[in-house]
């Protein structure tokens, strides 16, 4: 293999990775936050509102779900593995925090778009 070609080849790899960073910058942000408990929807956020929300789960559990500068993640919850807290924020369609031990299931969709959880429900 020539130098050139080794070039050539890094080039091809930077447009290539420039072209995938802008698609998913712009085809992934979600605008509603749908919240579901044990399979059902409950609830839906708007992403643009910064809000705090009280999620009560399964058998009683709590969560604590934070809606700020258009993320969403949980800031406490008394389940056992803290799983759900130590998810993070998230904003991309189709990006979920989901606490098992209640059986809460929070993700990120488009308005207008049916959630997943919703149609797997009827
Ligand atoms: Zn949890």
């Amino acid at each position: 293999m020539k130098k050139n070609d080794i070039i050539l080849i890094l080039i091809l790899l930077c447009i290539g990775g420039a072209g995938f960073f802008v698609l998913n910058l712009t085809k992934d942000s979600g605008s509603i936050v749908n919240v579901s408990i044990d399979g059902k929807l409950t609830d839906t956020y708007d992403l643009s509102v910064d809000a705090t929300y009280e999620i009560t789960g399964y058998d009683g559990g709590k969560n604590t779900l934070v809606i700020k500068d258009h993320e969403a993640y949980m800031t406490e919850a008394d389940c056992p593995d803290q799983v759900c807290v130590k998810t993070g924020k998230i904003h991309r369609v189709g990006e979920s925090i989901v606490c098992l031990p209640h059986r809460v299931v929070v993700e990120i969709s488009k308005e207008g778009e049916e959630a997943e959880v919703d149609t797997v429900s009827q």
